[in-house]
């Protein structure tokens, strides 16, 4: 994929770059190496610092920044700004709470002999991030503010069609006041991570993007035993039962299902709802998708702008058309618009059956398939009936049915009575083919430390020696 700056909502390419060549990108994770040793010296207080400058750029410069991500990528301007706001928000966050998160945690019980045992979480060296372009700041914030301030270095692969958001965000943590390679941004292609992982300078890798490219990394990985964390795709749930409130449903359905023009990993995908209620929600959730003004993103009246490239809006409608084609019925949208921009009207599809692509893969733009389910039984049976394991919605006013659905449902995150998003206090992941470990909070910040195991004794040998010396 050329690495390049394409308006989604024009179709014009405004700017195009060069690759990095491989001494460029060599001298890049030797900074990243030097950087490390640097870091992982510095206090706490003093990775704080950097990253709480790096949140007041953040605010200071949030509607240019959001000028530029929405010119890159297509999302609203105002989600953009949101956005913004959010990264600012989680470097403030980790700034406070890093060293408490990372502070060493004494044993469960004595351990055997020692007079003190305890873990430590040390960073390991330069990470990897390989990210989409669908949050082009949030992603690589999510993974950048925890892995600075546990004092890991960062190596940015970005998307290939958002150059300007990462070669920002690389300036952002330079102005900061991070050291020079703390956090690089290399101009590559994905035929290049492969490279990247071999070098021995490089600890581990984290990647957020589709169940294809998680294969391919985890393959690589695998191969240099380096550890990865994936974020992949997901066709998140969202079961409406009689109890519910339909119309708070139906609204934030909406929004669950068409934020970032429906391309979120975490939007919902698959509505599921009783059949008693079924009709009603089906009218009140058709009725506000078909109201959502689709158009400029830079406009404040758009709710929905274009699709991030001509490959994925053709690839949403081709899923559409499919579902169609094998006797599905479309209660609104559907229709491919004709005219410049890669635009997709709000699409709400029923009548789903297996076999058809709606039914097992995820549709990354504003579409929502609608499924009938007679039971509770039957809601989790189809909630659960996919590769996917990412997010999920549950929406009941019976607290036991809360309770179930929490349990049930094989997800890395269940939402009741609410819509699933990302909280820098809360880890974020999936299951199944959604991928494995964790970001943010202090579980996420702990995936790329060393949890090291320290045994303090009096010069006797340790627990077990002998018969369980291993
Ligand atoms: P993608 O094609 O997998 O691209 C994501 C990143 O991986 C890009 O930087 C891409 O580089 C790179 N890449 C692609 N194939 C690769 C390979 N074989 N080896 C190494 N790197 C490779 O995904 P996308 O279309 O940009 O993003 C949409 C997907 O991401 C959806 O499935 C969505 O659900 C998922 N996602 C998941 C989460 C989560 O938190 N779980 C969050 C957001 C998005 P190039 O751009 O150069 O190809």
């Amino acid at each position: 994929m050329p690495i390049a700056t394409t308006n989604p909502a024009t179709g014009q390419v405004l700017k195009t770059y060069d690759p990095m060549s491989d001494e460029q990108v060599d001298a890049a994770i030797e900074r990243a190496d030097l950087a490390f040793r640097q870091l992982r010296d510095t206090s706490f207080a003093q990775r704080a610092r950097w990253l709480t400058a790096a949140a007041d750029l953040l605010d200071a410069e949030r509607d240019a920044t959001a000028r530029l991500m929405t010119t890159e990528m297509g999302k609203t301007y105002a989600a953009a700004q949101a956005e913004v706001t959010k990264c600012a928000t989680a470097c403030r966050f980790y700034a406070a709470n890093a060293e408490r998160m990372l502070a060493d945690e004494p044993a469960d019980a004595p351990a055997v002999k020692a007079t003190r045992a305890f873990v430590r979480y040390q960073p390991i060296g330069p990470v990897l991030a390989v990210m989409p372009w669908n949050f082009p700041l949030w992603q690589v914030m999510r993974f950048a503010a925890p892995a600075l301030m546990a004092g890991n270095t960062g190596l940015l692969k970005h998307a290939s069609n958002v150059p300007q958001t990462a070669l920002y965000l690389e300036d952002l943590f330079r102005r900061a006041g991070f050291p020079e390679g703390a956090f690089s941004t290399l101009l590559v292609g994905s035929d290049v991570v492969d490279r990247i992982l071999a070098d021995p300078r490089v600890r581990a890798a984290t990647l957020t993007g589709s169940e294809a490219a998680g294969r391919s990394i985890a393959a690589s990985a695998g191969r240099e035993l380096k550890k990865t964390v994936l974020e992949l795709g997901g066709s998140d749930p969202f079961v409406v039962m009689p109890s519910a409130d339909l119309d708070k449903a139906a609204e934030v359905a909406t929004t669950a299902r068409c934020q970032n023009n429906g391309q979120s990993c975490i939007a919902a995908k698959r509505f599921i709802v009783h059949t008693d209620v079924f009709d009603a929600f089906a009218e009140k959730f058709a009725a506000r998708m078909s109201a959502l003004r689709v158009g400029d993103p830079m406009d404040s009246g758009t709710d929905v702008g274009p699709l991030a490239s001509e490959r994925g809006r053709d690839d949403v409608h081709a899923q559409v058309q499919d579902a169609v084609d094998n006797g599905a019925t479309v209660l609104c949208g559907g229709e491919k618009p004709a005219g410049d921009g890669w635009f997709y009207p709000p699409t709400v599809v029923t009548d789903l059956k297996p076999g058809m692509r709606m039914w097992s893969e995820e549709v990354f733009g504003p579409v929502a398939g609608l499924y009938r389910a007679a039971s509770y039984d039957e809601a989790i049976e189809i909630a659960n009936g996919t590769n996917f394991g990412l997010g999920s919605n549950a929406w009941t006013e019976d607290p036991a049915e809360q309770e179930r659905f929490a349990t049930d449902l094989d997800a890395g995150n269940v939402f009741i009575n609410g819509m699933t998003t990302s909280y820098p206090e809360l880890p974020f992941g999936g299951v199944k083919n959604s991928g494995y470990g964790r970001e943010l909070s202090a579980v996420g910040m702990r995936e790329f430390c060393n949890t090291k195991t320290v045994w303090i004794g009096a010069g006797e040998a340790g627990a077990g020696a002998g018969a369980h010396a291993e």
